[in-house]
């Protein structure tokens, strides 16, 4: 063992989080060592905080420590506007944009035949269930500019089509292939402002 025991643990754990190699999770183990015991604990209750006061919202599935969360259940969003999303990240980034007025829907995941990944492993039929009443009148399709995307955002409006709700898909300013998460404020902005009918 090249560790004491509850080193080699802490290191296992960092290394099993995203994007973090064999080094990087050493050198953060040492670095909580390094730490004074209030800073390590307090660390450790933000990780148990975090985890026990944040869940999905019902009615969009975006993270919330509240149910409903805070924007659908704000007055001052547009409830007939609808931004469907991959993930919860996405409508972080779409806030940092402060223009959209809308509410959202978080799919979590996109279609994927390769991956395994059909229209029942995504948040699919908790959208069509918010499309009941006449509330409704635009959705917009907001998932990513990569294969997935473009197949979830097509499959989402052949559904929508008989249902005679406007369904539009964010312009192309976003880079190809990339991430709606880590697109600037700009480029969102104009992908949204240029949307098209679908
Ligand atoms: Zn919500």
């Amino acid at each position: 063992m090249q560790y004491i025991a509850p080193l080699a643990n802490l290191i296992e754990h960092f290394r099993a989080l995203p994007g973090i190699g064999q080094k990087t999770a050493v050198r953060l183990a040492y670095h909580v060592l390094d730490m004074d015991p209030a800073q390590a604990r307090s660390l450790a209750a933000a990780i148990v905080d975090a985890k026990e006061k944040i869940g999905y919202c019902n009615t969009c599935f975006n993270l919330s420590d509240q149910n409903p969360c805070a924007i659908c259940g704000s007055d001052e969003r547009d409830h007939s506007v609808i931004c469907v999303v991959e993930q919860p990240q996405d409508v972080a980034a779409m806030e940092r944009m402060r223009d959209y007025q809308g509410v959202y829907h978080v799919l979590h995941g996109a279609l994927s035949p390769l991956e395994g990944v059909g229209p029942a492993d995504i948040r699919i039929k908790e959208l069509l269930g918010r499309l009941q009443d006449d509330t409704v009148k635009e959705v917009i399709m907001a998932t990513n500019p990569n294969v997935e995307g473009e197949a979830t955002a097509m499959y989402i409006a052949k559904l929508l089509k008989p249902l005679g709700i406007k369904v539009t898909r964010i312009a192309h300013g976003l880079p190809i292939g990339g991430d709606l998460e880590y697109a600037d404020e700009v480029t969102l902005a104009k992908a949204m402002e240029n949307r098209r009918e679908i």
